[in-house]
C-alpha cells in the first residue's frame, strides 16, 4: 500500500510500505481521508525529535476492513478514527481519572506510531472512536483533531449559555471553537484576530462582535463595553493574544490556552489572585471527548471547512501551509 512517511532530508514523501499483521486488541482500517495539521510539519522538519521513516498523519478517517481477535468495539464496515491521542497505557492516574491525554505513556498517531496518511492504518479498537452516520469522513477527519481540540477547550472554559467568550485566533481551530461555542454552548461570542479576512468568515460564522487588535486594544473595549468576557480559548500563537485574553476577562474568568507560540506569557499576580482569574491549559481531548465533538457534527451543528487533494499533492501542502495560504483544511483523499 502507498503512505506518505518523513524522509531522511525531513520532507514527506509517499512511498509503497507493507503492514505488519494485526495483533490481539486491534483493527485494520481502510483509509478514505486524513487531514494535514501544522503538527505534521513539526514533525516532518524532526522539531520533537527525528521520525525518518514514520507514516504521517492523526486526522484520519477509515474503514474497518479487519479486526484481530480480542475486539468487541469495532467491527468489519464501521468507520473510525485515527487521532493524536492514539493510545494510553490505560492504567495510570489520568487514564482512569477522564484525563487519558495527559498519560505520559501515550501514544501518538503520526509521531511515535505510523499514523493515517496511507492507504491502510492499524488502530487499537479501543482507542479507535466510531465515526457517527451523517457525518461526512472529511468532516470527521477535520474534527479528530481541531474540532476535538476546540470543543475540549470550551468544556474547559466552563462558559455557560448566554456568557460572553472571547475567540482569539480565528484560523482553523479558532473558526471550530466558535462554532462549537456558538451552537453547542450556545454562548456569545467575541472573535478576534489581526487578519480582517478572517473576522469577515468570523462574523459570517455566528460572531455576535469582531475585533482586529490592530484597530481596537480589545481588552479595553471588552471591559469597556462588556464589564469583561467570562472565559477566552486563545487559539492565536502570539504571546500578545495571551496576554491580551487575561485581561479581557473578568474577575473569576478563564483563558484556556491551546494554541502553542513558544514564548512566556505575562502574568500580573495581583490581577490573578484578587481577581480569581484561572488560567489553563488544554491539550486536544480524550476518546468521549472525540464521540461528543463527532456527534454536533452529525447533527449539522458544526461544519469544518475542508479541501480535498490527492496523496501526490503533499509537497505542495507543506509549502502552502508554511506560506499561510491555506483557508480551512487540506484533507488527502484515498478513495480516489
Ligand atoms: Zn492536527
Ligand atoms: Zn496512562
Amino acid at each position: 500500500m502507498k503512505a506518505i512517511v518523513v524522509s531522511k532530508e525531513h520532507k514527506p514523501q509517499v512511498t509503497e510500505k507493507t503492514l505488519r499483521p494485526l495483533k490481539y486488541g486491534e483493527a485494520l482500517l481502510d483509509m478514505e481521508c486524513c487531514g494535514v495539521c501544522h503538527t505534521d510539519l513539526h514533525v516532518t522538519h524532526a522539531d520533537f525529535g527525528d521520525v525518518t521513516g514514520r507514516v504521517l498523519g492523526h486526522e484520519g478517517i477509515g474503514v474497518v476492513k479487519e479486526v484481530a481477535d480480542g475486539v468487541t468495539s469495532l467491527k468489519v464496515g464501521d468507520r473510525a478514527s485515527v487521532a493524536w491521542f492514539y493510545e494510553g497505557c490505560g492504567h495510570c492516574e489520568y487514564c482512569t481519572s477522564g484525563r487519558e491525554t495527559l498519560c505520559r505513556s501515550v501514544k501518538n498517531a503520526g509521531y511515535s506510531v505510523d499514523g493515517g496518511m496511507a492507504e491502510e492504518c492499524i488502530v487499537k479498537a479501543d482507542y479507535a472512536v466510531k465515526v457517527p452516520d451523517g457525518l461526512s469522513s472529511e468532516a470527521a477527519s477535520s474534527i479528530t483533531c481541531a474540532g476535538v481540540t476546540t470543543y475540549k477547550a470550551i468544556k474547559e472554559s466552563g462558559i455557560q449559555s448566554g456568557q460572553w467568550i472571547v475567540i482569539s485566533g480565528l484560523g482553523g481551530l479558532g473558526n471550530l471553537a466558535l462554532q462549537y461555542a456558538k451552537k453547542v454552548f450556545n454562548a456569545k461570542v467575541i472573535a478576534v484576530d489581526i487578519n480582517d479576512s478572517q473576522l469577515e468568515f468570523a462574523k459570517q460564522s455566528g460572531a455576535d462582535i469582531t475585533l482586529n487588535p490592530k484597530n481596537e486594544k480589545v481588552s479595553e473595549y471588552i471591559q469597556e463595553h462588556l464589564d469583561g468576557a467570562h472565559a477566552a480559548v486563545v487559539t492565536a500563537v502570539a504571546k500578545s493574544a495571551f496576554n491580551d485574553a487575561v485581561n479581557a476577562v473578568r474577575a473569576g474568568g478563564t483563558v484556556v490556552a491551546v494554541g502553542l507560540p513558544t514564548e512566556s506569557m505575562d502574568l500580573s499576580i495581583p490581577r490573578l489572585v484578587l481577581d480569581g482569574i484561572r488560567v489553563v491549559g488544554s491539550l486536544v481531548g480524550t476518546r468521549q471527548d472525540l464521540k461528543e465533538a463527532f456527534q454536533f457534527g452529525a447533527e449539522g451543528l458544526v461544519v469544518p471547512k475542508t479541501q480535498t487533494r490527492p496523496m501526490e499533492d503533499i509537497q505542495d501542502i507543506f509549502t502552502e501551509m508554511e506560506e499561510g495560504k491555506i483557508n480551512g483544511r487540506m484533507v488527502i483523499d484515498f478513495r480516489s
